[in-house]
């Protein structure tokens, strides 16, 4: 029998969690003061029995379903012209990270009169926005990975300089989340690992950031045990509604927490997703551990801690590291990059670009162009060895 698994947050956003409650889908949207919602989902839902329904809670409600992995500005121009000629008030973003992400950049665009590229997460562009012209949204997340759901940003990708960029203000909040496990069930067991393992990693780069945040690290820490515990379980069964709605609670809190930083996992990731078109919670996960081996000195004393919380079998960096790689095992994640078709001949475009992603900055060690390039060199090879460490 399960736990009971319902119930009402109001940090950091308005979150409805439990099984079922996708059925208060139209209260969330007349509380977010939405009556004409614009409901934002991936291409590969929108004929999904869970969008069907919504739509028909709806009245009013349209369908914009042409996002697909790694959007880009086509994504968001797209829906923006679909939202100013419905004459919408408002956005339901529904899916997993790419629709949530241009569901939440679309609502932020539509009152704006500067080009997406405008509000990039730099310095206090953000305040170039006008706030009036920010439309509501209601987010309704099918994956448990990226925590978009309770983020004030989405990665864009540029297409023309192939970079991935994060449009950034306070407001992209969604109002209203319906956190339901029962959406995620359907979800395959790949989809399932690779984006539990993004959860992950929000977690551990969080925790391992620099900088004064103990609210941060309480949850990183709560929710890399979630995913210890559950990931492995709704992998076995997508069944298990229990391991499903931790899972979301744990792909929320990575989301949350990482508003202290990111760090060389993700600033890897998003040049290798933007040149390769990989998944991005996989390319994550694939990436992990030689990051976490190049900041072996700098993080001695915080695997210590997760061992601990964790209760691993061997404490220390190296018990933590030797349960990363065993994970990955279980969950049948690769071990090198070039498993998923990333071959090394962009190494130095990508270590370039990583070295400028916004993540970067959050790396437990300072990190250049060419040991974000050696880095990415040993992931494609799968030699953990050839990271060496950091000097
Ligand atoms: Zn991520």
């Amino acid at each position: 029998m399960n736990p009971v698994l319902r119930g009402n947050w109001n940090y950091p956003t308005t979150i409805w969690a439990g099984p079922g409650r996708i059925a208060e889908l139209a209260e969330a949207c007349a509380r977010a003061g939405i009556r004409r919602a614009l409901l934002v989902t991936d291409e590969g839902l929108t004929g999904a029995p869970m969008i069907k329904n919504a739509l028909a809670a709806l009245p009013g409600a349209a369908l914009f379903g042409a996002v697909r992995g790694n959007p880009a500005l086509s994504h968001v121009e797209a829906g923006l012209l679909a939202y100013r000629t419905g004459g919408h008030d408002g956005v339901i973003a529904f899916g997993g990270g790419s629709a949530l992400d241009v569901g939440k950049v679309v609502a932020f665009m539509s009152g704006q009169t500067r080009p997406l590229w405008d509000f990039e997460d730099i310095g206090d562009w953000w305040t170039r926005a006008d706030p009036a012209g920010i439309a509501p949204v209601v987010a309704v997340p099918t994956t448990a990975g990226t925590g978009s759901e309770v983020g004030r940003a989405g990665v864009i990708l540029n297409e023309l300089t192939h970079q991935k960029k994060i449009i950034f203000h306070p407001q992209m909040m969604p109002r209203i989340v319906i956190s339901d496990p029962e959406l995620t069930v359907g979800l395959p067991r790949a989809l399932t690992a690779a984006t539990g393992m993004d959860a992950f990693v929000h977690c551990f780069e969080a925790f391992c950031a620099p900088g004064f945040h103990p609210l941060a690290d309480g949850i990183a820490l709560e929710g890399m045990r979630l995913v210890q515990r559950f990931l492995p379980r709704a992998c076995a069964d997508g069944r298990d509604i229990e391991a499903r709605a931790q899972m979301l609670a744990a792909a929320s809190m990575g989301a949350t927490a990482f508003q202290k930083g990111l760090g060389g996992v993700h600033a890897i990731a998003h040049p290798v997703g933007s040149w390769f078109n990989t998944h991005h919670g996989l390319t994550n996960a694939v990436i992990l551990p030689y990051v976490v081996v190049y900041n072996r000195i700098a993080i001695a004393a915080k695997t210590e801690v997760i061992a601990r919380v964790l209760d691993l079998p061997a404490r220390g960096f190296d018990g933590f590291l030797a349960w990363v790689l065993e994970l990955r095992r279980e969950l049948k994640i690769p071990h090198a990059l070039a498993d998923i078709g990333v071959s090394a001949e962009k190494a130095e475009i990508i270590g370039r670009e990583a070295a400028v992603d916004p993540s970067a900055g959050g790396n437990p060690i300072p990190v250049d162009a060419a040991a974000l390039e050696r880095i990415f060199r040993a992931a494609v090879s799968g030699r953990l060895e050839a990271v060496g460490g950091a000097a």
